[in-house]
């Protein structure tokens, strides 16, 4: 059978350029994916598209994403595997989602593709682009981009739009260019599976017992839950790493929603935090983020800004230079570890680079 995006509401099939469904405007994700089958991994392949045979696109370019270290950390709250998410290209996990993304849209007639972002995603975007041969522009939010970034994505040779409202500016200009969404594009998240692939090889082919990430739009949270689930599928692990959603204490419409075991996120007034990599009041798979807290006996928790730049603290002192909302996640350490036992075997994602927003410290 061949892979296809459909609707998840209405379940109509959508063409390869759609961002989402044509007839109700529903999130699109991918079915009938290959099966994973560790026999079609390449073994001297060092990137995610070592997993090519499991991807189902037309691979052009790739900037060597993936392949990240999986390594032991020692804090004073407790000891955690961390996959080093920010050592991707462009300094985040969105390289892995970009890079699968851009090569199925460049395959399919691709032209000048757009985003909305207040950072990783946009510079990732503008990276990828440039290695398609494809322009690139990022609609960053006036008020909140971080100056940091904004140079990085103009000096990938992306083009930047600052706008007030700027998803209202980024969907009316999606009429007219390719919305290559890292919270719509269901081959965003298809990329990001590739994160839990190399994790079981990591562990010597296991799953950790309970994995954490930062939550904004989830696409890395689902990437590893799909992910598992697929090589629980194809037999390779009895049981899936109970998932941990972080967000911010300001933006929490997971939290929310899990705490009254809801099945849809709840709606949140955003407020100010040092997590601007997860301010997102109305994550676009919301749903099926909560259905996977469901399904692995896993929780959500919120952070304050001041656990989060501590923790960000100790996680730079420690050696590992990531922004604060990478450090959600480890500021809930102590939470986490008394939820799932002491000594059961966590891995916590670090999503984005501190070289990014180096200043200083307060
Ligand atoms: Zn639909």
């Amino acid at each position: 059978m061949m892979t296809k995006a459909l609707c998840n509401v209405c379940a109509a099939t959508a063409k390869p350029l759609d961002w989402r469904c044509r007839i109700c405007g529903g999130s699109l994700d991918l079915n009938h994916l290959p099966a994973f089958d560790p026999g079609n991994v390449i073994g001297h392949e060092f990137s995610l598209w070592r997993y090519g045979a499991m991807l189902p696109v037309a691979r052009r370019f790739s900037l060597g994403e993936g392949s990240t270290p999986l390594v032991a950390v020692d804090l004073a709250d407790g000891r955690f595997l961390a996959k080093l998410e920010h050592l991707n290209p462009t300094g985040s996990f969105k390289d892995r989602g970009t890079a699968v993304m851009l090569n199925h849209l460049a395959a399919n007639g691709a032209g000048a593709v757009i985003d909305n972002s207040s950072g990783n995603a946009g510079a990732s975007l503008a990276a990828y682009a440039g290695a398609a041969g494809l322009p690139a522009t990022v609609y960053v939010p006036a008020a909140t981009a971080v100056e940091s970034k904004k140079r990085l994505i103009r000096a990938y040779g992306g083009a930047i739009v600052e706008a007030r409202d700027y998803l209202e500016d980024v969907y009316a200009a999606a009429e007219s260019n390719t919305y290559a969404s890292h919270a719509w594009n269901p081959y965003f998240v298809l990329g990001q599976q590739t994160a839990a692939w190399e994790t079981w090889e990591q562990l010597g082919r296991r799953a950790p017992a309970a994995l954490a990430t930062p939550v904004g739009h989830g696409g890395l949270f689902l990437g590893f839950y799909r992910g598992f689930r697929a090589l629980r599928k194809s037999g390779l692990i009895d049981r899936l790493p109970r998932m941990i959603a972080v967000q911010s204490a300001g933006v929490d419409p997971i939290v929310r929603a899990w705490e009254a075991q809801a099945s849809l996120p709840a709606s949140v007034a955003p407020t100010e935090s040092v997590a601007d990599g997860i301010l997102v009041d109305a994550p676009v798979r919301g749903e099926q983020i909560l259905s996977a807290l469901y399904d692995t006996n896993g929780f959500a928790l919120r952070i304050g800004n001041e656990a989060i730049l501590e923790a960000r603290n100790s996680l730079c002192e420690a050696g590992h230079i990531i922004e604060a909302t990478s450090a959600a996640p480890v500021a809930a350490l102590r939470q986490i570890k008394e939820r799932i036992g002491a000594d059961d075997e966590l891995v916590i994602a670090l999503t984005g680079s501190g070289l990014k927003s180096i200043s200083a410290r307060s």
